[in-house]
């Protein structure tokens, strides 16, 4: 699942997955949604929500089956896991001390939807070994 390039952090995503991204987290609202972004390059051109496992409201996980059967499926079109997404129903855009101190893909996009004091805020983040660099996050069109 490597896919970004920490040369050049950017990370593109289609118009029509970012708004598909809000609308799910929304719905899930007041809980934590989850899932991941699949695309050819440091991009996402598709979106593949994910259960959230957690019991815990302000918490999230993915089974690690899930992942796999998600990156299997996002390989037949084509595409490999470019990011992980999940929502901040009332915290910013920001990673969390959780978040900072479990994620094990270093080489994925972090989105982070925000829902903090009523406004939608989306953050793009590389998290690896604790530390938490911002990539710039372009929607695009196509
Ligand atoms: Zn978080």
């Amino acid at each position: 699942m490597k896919n970004l390039d920490l040369r050049n952090p950017v990370f593109k995503i289609k118009k029509a997955v970012y708004e598909e991204m809000i609308l799910h987290c929304q719905e899930t609202l007041p809980y934590e949604a989850c899932g991941l972004l699949s695309g050819i390059q440091s991009n996402g051109t598709k979106l593949w929500k994910i259960k959230n496992e957690s019991l815990n409201s302000n918490r999230f996980s993915m089974s690690k089956e899930s992942i796999e059967l998600t990156s299997k499926n996002a390989n037949k079109i084509g595409e490999k896991i470019s990011g992980i997404f999940h929502s901040h129903p009332s915290s910013p855009a920001y990673p969390s001390s959780h978040d900072i101190g479990n994620t094990p893909y270093p080489d994925l996009a972090y989105l982070i939807v925000s829902f903090y004091k009523g406004n939608v805020e989306v953050g793009c983040f590389q998290i690896n070994d604790g530390l938490v660099i911002p990539i710039k996050l372009i929607v695009v069109d196509e």
